[in-house]
């Protein structure tokens, strides 16, 4: 029977990786070959791949999304694309936003041409929630305008109607995934429950942006692949899906369960100035994905974070980089050209 083949662009990140571990671990379809395409930037971690690494049916490539050659070469050996490759933490693009267009805009563009030179006949496009911009109340269907505030969110939405474009002028088969904040394992501990759980383990404070009001709907990391595997197995060319996780919370109550869970005090948590632009609440509308693919979160959120506030307790080996003897970065990986 031939496998599917599939090009993972960003499968060193905390999602990416974990889309990987699932397709290629016991429960996962046994009629894919995966191939990770990872920079290896700041936010990837070698040690994400390592229950992965001695599967016949994974190889890895460092390389850069924007360099065109690897690029083509690649999508030559590789039948379908899921794209979680990204900049993806607001606070940097905020600092500096030249690499967010780089990678998540010229990145995207460089992938989806050589996808239609190529004949990828699926392109999986992962995006967010973050480019519909803030919201009251309510939540957004899949036909609200972007109306993004951040460099990042702006260059996800960019990334988002390229792919989009490139569907409707050319008829490639690409499906967009706009999902909520995941969180679970493996993440890069920049991110506020990773950094926080991080920070309060290591009897630090931890800085609450200012009035801690801020609102995101939560996803198990879990739930968003399963959603991500029902759109690439089940969705629709040029469709757009949201994948939500049902649970919302201010940063403030998220706040109070990490430094409970953490056996930390209220006295660790300092509130700080306000991030710039601070979008103060995001939600989807994700019934479409539930009507058409049969998706529905599943992880209990109570459950899900208390295994998460374990596994950084459990795994300092994993997430911390000065704990791991040369550093984090790719072993037994090919490399491809220069990055652009
Ligand atoms: P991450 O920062 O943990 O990982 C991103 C990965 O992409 C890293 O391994 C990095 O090395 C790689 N990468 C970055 N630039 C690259 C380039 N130019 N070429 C090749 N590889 C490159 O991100 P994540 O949290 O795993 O997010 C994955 C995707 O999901 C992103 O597209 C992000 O926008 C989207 N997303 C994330 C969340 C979330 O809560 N984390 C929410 C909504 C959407």
């Amino acid at each position: 029977m031939s496998k599917t083949r599939i090009l993972v662009t960003g499968g060193a990140g905390f999602i990416g990786s974990h889309y990987v571990r699932t397709l290629l671990g016991p429960l996962g379809p046994q009629d894919v070959t995966v191939t990770v395409l990872d920079a290896f930037t700041y936010a990837a971690n070698a040690a994400n791949l390592d229950p992965v690494k001695d599967s016949d049916r994974y190889r890895l490539v460092v390389g850069d999304i924007c360099d065109s050659d690897l690029v083509d070469r690649l999508m030559a050996e590789h039948d379908q694309v899921v794209h979680f490759a990204a900049e993806s933490h607001v606070d940097r693009s905020l600092a500096s936003a030249t690499e967010f267009v780089r990678s998540n805009v010229v990145g995207t563009q460089t992938l989806l041409d050589a996808a239609l030179r190529q004949g990828i006949d699926r392109f999986v496009h992962v995006s967010t929630d973050e480019v519909y911009g803030s919201i009251p109340e309510g939540s957004c269907s899949e036909e609200q305008p972007v109306n993004p505030n951040s460099p990042y969110a702006a260059s996800k939405a960019s990334s988002d109607l390229i792919a989009l474009a490139c569907h409707r002028s050319h008829g490639l088969d690409v499906r967009v995934t706009r999902c909520s904040n995941n969180y679970g394992p493996y993440q890069f501990p920049e991110k506020i429950i990773p950094l926080f759980v991080t920070r309060l383990f290591a009897g630090r404070k931890v800085p609450l942006y200012g009035d801690g009001l801020n609102v995101r709907d939560w996803l198990h990391v879990d739930d968003h692949i399963r959603a991500v595997e029902l759109v690439r197995t089940r969705g629709r060319a040029g469709e757009i899906y949201n994948i939500g996780g049902g649970t919302e919370l201010d940063n403030r109550g998220l706040t109070a369960l990490l430094v409970e869970a953490c056996g930390a005090g209220p006295d660790s948590v300092e509130y700080v100035t306000d991030r710039k632009g601070h979008d103060r609440r995001y939600s989807v509308d994700w019934r479409k994905a539930h009507v058409e693919l049969g998706y529905k979160p599943q992880k209990d959120f109570a459950e899900g974070l208390a295994e998460t506030v374990a596994w950084y307790r459990d795994n300092p080996h994993v997430w911390d980089r000065t704990a791991q003897p040369g550093q984090a970065g790719p072993s037994g990986g090919t490399t491809g050209n220069a990055p652009c």
